[in-house]
């Protein structure tokens, strides 16, 4: 299999390589130390057609998986906060409106979620039911044709700028339905930001839902779980693809880093514990590459990836850390200070082995795969 980029895929990553380079690396720190949500940054990529590219034509640019995830390894490469915010606009935040909403609140939303100034947000997380989703307790109601939403929600990336939240509640004991929820919406409160270690600009906090209205139900009432389950291959993938940019980076900055410090009179990377490092860590990141282009190729050929997208995943996600843990120890005390990159890095990188499914429900659901 032939991995390599077309013409018009390397196209894509080189106008988001520059962009990134141009506008996101040089404040990457800052953001993070702030910490800021880079509205601008969003908007920016939104003009370059991040967020429409994975939708079809006439409303999206209707471009392939590869397209996205090299556009998205070039954002995350600068920023994971800056591609973890994008990558919720582009996907969960904006899917099921694109999928399921009709009419005037398609017309009002839509246009302005694919070009980044109408921002959304999923709401799935609970405060007791993480991983285990099926065990979520907000519930949604009917009363006079309208639809109640009643219940917490929790780690909402994008929440306190968000204008539309997709929310997943109950209808039914066990039925799980997708709701649209508005910003202003009566009883709907955006809480606490949440203090995080990493993915810092990427702002994530409490939602509380109290009788509120929603705008629409998006989908078939306990069409949840099957509406999940359409994109969650891709997710994974994405998420796979944040990985690969991180380790990117880490792996640059080992290399750098080894070249200019010198101990003993050489610079460090003469030394074989070094070297050993190098070598490991470029091993880990042509794994996370490999796999995450192998899943993005399958999605892009029609072919089943649930299983392989969660591999990638899995693969691309542990491998970053391994190579961000790796860098750090090529800087020594320089990895642990705020003013070297790696230090960030290795906050962040932590992010992918959570967001799109755990390492530990991965790997119980590979291994399923493997003895169904
Ligand atoms: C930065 C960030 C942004 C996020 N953004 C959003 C968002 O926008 N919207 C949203 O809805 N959610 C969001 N989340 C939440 C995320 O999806 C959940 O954190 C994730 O699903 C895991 O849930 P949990 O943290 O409650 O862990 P838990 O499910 O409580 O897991 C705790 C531990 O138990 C393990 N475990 C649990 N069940 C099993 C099992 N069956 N088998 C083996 N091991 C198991 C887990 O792997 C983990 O090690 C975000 C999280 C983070 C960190």
């Amino acid at each position: 299999m032939d991995f390599s980029p077309t013409d018009e895929q390397s196209a894509i990553q080189d106008t988001f390589r520059s962009f990134a380079a141009r506008e996101i690396a040089p404040v990457a720190a800052e953001l993070d130390r702030e910490p800021r949500f880079p509205r601008e940054l969003l908007l920016g990529a939104g003009e370059l057609g991040l967020f429409a590219m994975r939708y079809p034509e006439p409303d999206g640019l209707g471009m392939d998986v590869m397209s996205y995830v090299l556009a998205i390894e070039e954002i995350a490469a600068a920023s994971l906060s800056v591609a973890a915010a994008c990558t919720m606009q582009s996907l969960m935040g904006t899917y099921f409106v694109h999928r399921f909403a009709r009419g005037d609140v398609r017309e009002r939303l839509l246009p302005g979620a694919l070009t980044g100034e109408v921002l959304g947000t999923i709401c799935m997380t609970e405060p007791d039911a993480g991983s285990d989703l099926l065990g979520l307790t907000t519930r949604a109601e009917e009363r006079d044709g309208v639809w109640r939403i009643t219940g917490q929600k929790t780690w909402i990336t994008s929440a306190p700028v968000a204008d539309m939240f997709t929310v997943l509640a109950r209808t039914g004991e066990k039925e799980l339905s997708f709701f649209l929820v508005e910003k202003g919406a009566p009883g709907l409160t955006v809480g606490r930001n949440i203090e995080k270690m990493g993915v810092r600009a990427s702002i994530t906090s409490e939602v509380a839902f109290d009788d509120v209205p929603a705008t629409c139900l998006l989908g078939e009432r306990g069409g949840g779980i099957a509406g999940l389950r359409e994109v969650l291959a891709e997710i994974r993938v994405v998420t796979a693809a944040l990985a690969l940019g991180v380790a990117r980076t880490a792996l640059d900055e080992a290399i750098a880093y080894s070249n200019e410090r010198c101990q003993f009179g050489k610079p460090i990377n003469r030394f074989q514990a070094v070297q050993m490092h190098l070598a490991e860590m470029a091993v880990d990141l042509e794994c996370a590459r490999r796999l995450t282009y192998w899943a993005a190729w399958r999605s892009d050929q029609g072919l089943p990836n649930d299983h392989e997208a969660s591999i990638a995943k899995l693969g691309a996600s542990e491998a970053a850390l391994r190579v961000c843990e790796a860098s750090s120890r090529v800087h020594a005390s320089y990895g642990y200070a705020k003013e070297y990159a790696v230090e960030r890095l290795l906050r962040d990188v932590r992010f992918t082995l959570i967001g799109g499914g755990t390492s530990e429900i991965l790997k119980v659901n590979i291994a399923k795969g493997l003895t169904r």
